[in-house]
């Protein structure tokens, strides 16, 4: 399954459009996105043997994040060796560094990315949807736990996200539109299905056409089963939260001289088998931070 939210309302995406949940359970399942996930097995059940109503076609434009309101968003840095490297690690961690992305900064996949300050930059990161509560789960049983794959930008202003005396990522990371997501939640099956390997996908950014990132999620120095297990470890993960799982090397922040986005810029990301996102930049609101003042 391909599951999208279209102007609010959780859809089926087919090869001919999209397909209302609500409305072909015929409101056994609601029209809320983030809601479905926590009928998860009945869902897939009913999809299964369900006669679907034909897709109906639609403007992607209407497309909004798969996941708009997580209970619970994870973030995880330095999970690519490549980009551990570039952000001047050599020492891989051993525990994964976790921080979280505040909720208001996730938006569509396509759209504007308001820029408030000149060191804005851009990692590309396959996103996990959680589909059953997961406490203390092994990571030989996580993938039981996943409802499916997408993609996110996790857009940070290096300047905020550095501020002393001791650096918290999560507001640097979180001013509107630092989270675009989508374009929908696929399903490990639904990958299979199409021969893509969902342990070993192609991962990638570009900046105007010019190819800034590009590795695979097999590079993952925590991966996806080895994440649950760890953020288990601690707290129960609630079905529809998310879990950005790191970036590749190709930051702009690890370029000499450093790189960051510049108004008409457009940036492209995606992930083999899930689809692409897309946001033009423009200025935003000016935002300096005490220490950079
Ligand atoms: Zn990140």
């Amino acid at each position: 399954m391909r599951i999208a939210n279209l102007a609010g309302r959780a859809v089926l995406i087919t090869d001919s459009g999209a397909v209302d949940i609500a409305e072909a359970s015929h409101g056994r399942f609601g029209p809320d996105p983030t809601a479905i996930y926590r009928d998860w097995a009945d869902l897939t059940a009913w999809a299964s043997t369900a006669e679907l109503p034909a897709g109906t076609p639609y403007d992607e434009a209407d497309l909004g994040a798969p996941v708009p309101e997580p209970g619970q968003v994870f973030a995880i840095g330095l999970n690519y060796r490549g980009h551990a490297l570039e952000s001047g690690i050599t020492d891989f961690p051993v525990e994964p560094p976790v921080f979280t992305k505040f909720r208001s900064s996730i938006t569509g996949p396509y759209g504007q990315l308001e820029l408030p300050t000149a060191t804005v930059d851009w990692e590309a990161e396959l996103v996990v949807v959680i589909g059953a509560e997961a406490h203390h789960v092994a990571a030989a049983d996580a993938w039981d736990h996943v409802a499916g794959l997408t993609i996110a930008q996790d857009y940070s202003d290096r300047t905020r996200q550095l501020v002393p005396p001791v650096p918290q990522f999560s507001l640097g990371k979180s001013f509107p539109g630092f989270t675009p997501m989508g374009p929908a939640v696929v399903t490990l099956d639904e990958l299979t299905s199409v021969g893509r390997d969902y342990e070993d996908l192609e991962i990638g950014c570009t900046i105007d056409g010019e190819q800034v990132q590009k590795s695979r999620t097999s590079d993952l120095i925590f991966s996806v089963p080895v994440l649950i297990e760890r953020l288990s470890a601690v707290l129960p993960l609630q079905p529809g939260d998310v879990i950005l799982t790191g970036t590749p090397a190709g930051v702009g922040g690890g370029m000499q001289p450093p790189r960051f986005l510049q108004a008409g810029e457009e940036v492209v990301t995606w992930v083999e088998g899930i689809g692409e996102l897309r946001q033009h930049c423009v200025p935003g609101r000016p935002h300096t931070t005490a220490s950079a003042s």
